[in-house]
């Protein structure tokens, strides 16, 4: 979040910010293209300064890749794709609360991680205490069966891997630990296989979790859907600050003069960006990169797989199911619906949802031990879920500032989960990027 006393308009010893020339009173208004995580949060941290924003919004809703619908199917409403988020992501905490949504937060309030293996039948709960000294480690019966105490200073190796280290290289690939909670961990943070995933995005996850004690490291599940504690106390909370959302209005183009953004062009018309106001562009990179030509964004993607099955199970103690030995990868366990997800899943996003069902339903009887015969299903393939967590993609994420910074447009900055945020593709790192652009409109006033 910005900064009390903050540095104020210099950027490097002896450097002006290069938006400060042209943001030099505070900013009446933004523009923000995309109602994504990145971009609402931006516009939050923005109207707590009192600075009203109107986000354009090419989808029929706001919400982006963490959005929840209607489905026909199943008869109510679905996240697009089951989020875990850790109580130790400290930005999305403080975003929740500043919204008013922390309370639509559910779990267990516990560390407790549940596996099974299918391959072996093994079932064990990973269960870290909550304070920082790690004694969870020390005891058999809570920690990962088959690994030695010694095998969890693994964990500090993160921190001796090299810039360009896969998660594989700095962890793995044998060992109990690793096959049975640092890579299915990996796997889910990173969205990318672990032989490709850069070690410092994990390190970056594990340090603000794993390593913080059981207190950082609690699943949180929203009670109803995404939606409902995500985006729309979000949208509510800015409509009473006088914030606007235009959706369904999908911004074309940037008309700019004497490098600054002058107006959007939009299905509904030209929409004016008057002196002083700034732009934020929280659109998707592919997106960026056609409307600010010269920008190098990530271009390469991973997808993850959701399947929904319409049928009622034993939720546990947590909710949540990770599962070893099969396709399914995590089952969340909600009233009358289960759902599986399936990470770094290039390799599979191109079945039929018949075959991805057919293959899945039985990981699930097994791991869930139901007899029903296969319920009504609905598959959501994200094809572009995250951009691939590898050292190409890692180097092609700019920071906020980095349009004006390159001299091509002095009141534009960027957003969105795949800009220099130092995390994965995550709520957090989503949340943390729009703050970033936040702070950038901020110093520059
Ligand atoms: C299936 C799935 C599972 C995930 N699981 C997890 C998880 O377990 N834990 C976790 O932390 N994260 C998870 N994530 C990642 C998380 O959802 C994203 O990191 C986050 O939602 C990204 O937010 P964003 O605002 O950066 O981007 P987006 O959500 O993509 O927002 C960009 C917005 O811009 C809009 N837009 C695009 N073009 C235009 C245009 N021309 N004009 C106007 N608007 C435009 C889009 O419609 C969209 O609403 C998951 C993502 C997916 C897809």
């Amino acid at each position: 979040m910005r900064q009390q006393g903050r540095p104020g308009r210099w950027t490097r010893k002896g450097s002006v910010d290069p938006l400060t020339p042209f943001i030099k009173e505070k900013v009446p208004h933004s523009h923000i293209i995309g109602a994504g995580l990145a971009g609402l949060a931006c516009a939050v941290a923005l109207a707590r300064h009192g600075i009203r924003s109107t986000l354009y919004e090419s989808g029929p809703a706001a919400g982006g890749r963490c959005r929840s619908y209607f489905d026909r199917v199943l008869g109510c409403r679905i996240d697009n794709g089951n989020h875990l988020l850790l109580s130790g992501n400290s930005a999305t905490m403080a975003y929740l609360d500043t919204t008013g949504a922390r309370d639509t937060i559910g779990g267990s309030g516990l560390p407790r991680f549940p596996f099974v293996d299918l391959a072996t039948g093994e079932r064990w709960t990973v269960a870290p205490d909550l304070g920082v000294i790690p004694w969870w480690m020390f005891r058999r019966d809570r920690r990962v069966p088959g690994t030695r105490l010694r095998d969890y200073l693994a964990l500090l190796a993160l921190r001796r891997a090299g810039a360009d280290a896969t998660v594989a290289e700095a962890l793995g690939p044998d060992g109990a630990l690793y096959r049975r909670l640092l890579e299915p961990l990996a796997v889910a943070a990173l969205n990318t296989p672990p032989e490709l995933a850069l070690a410092r995005l994990l390190r970056t996850v594990v340090d603000q979790t794993l390593l913080k004690g059981g207190r950082a490291c609690i699943p949180c599940l929203p009670r109803e859907g995404l939606s409902e504690s995500f985006i729309d106390p979000a949208v509510a909370w800015l409509g009473s600050r006088g914030g606007r959302l235009r959706t369904g209005c999908r911004v074309a183009a940037l008309h700019q003069e004497n490098r600054l953004v002058t107006a959007l062009e939009t299905a509904d018309g030209m929409m004016p960006v008057g002196a002083g106001e700034a732009v934020v562009l929280a659109a998707p990179p592919w997106v960026a990169e056609e409307l600010l030509p010269g920008l190098v964004a990530p271009d390469e993607f991973q997808a993850i797989v959701n399947l929904h099955f319409g049928v009622a199970a034993d939720p546990g103690e947590a909710g949540l199911l990770g599962v070893l030995g099969g396709t399914a990868e995590w089952i969340f366990i909600k009233p009358g619906i289960v759902s599986v997800t399936i990470s770094a899943a290039n390799r599979i996003v191109d079945r039929p949802a018949e075959a991805l069902a057919a293959l899945v339903w039985p990981d699930v009887r097994a791991a869930l031990r139901l007899e029903a015969a296969m319920p009504p299903v609905r598959v959501v393939k994200e094809r572009r879920a995250t951009f691939a967590a590898t050292a190409t993609q890692e180097r092609r994420r700019p920071g906020p500032r980095w349009v004006a910074e390159a001299g091509l447009l002095h009141n534009l900055v960027l957003a969105g989960d795949w800009t220099s945020t130092g995390l994965p593709a995550t709520i957090e790192g989503a949340i943390r990027s729009g703050d970033a652009a936040a702070d950038a409109i901020l110093d520059g006033a």
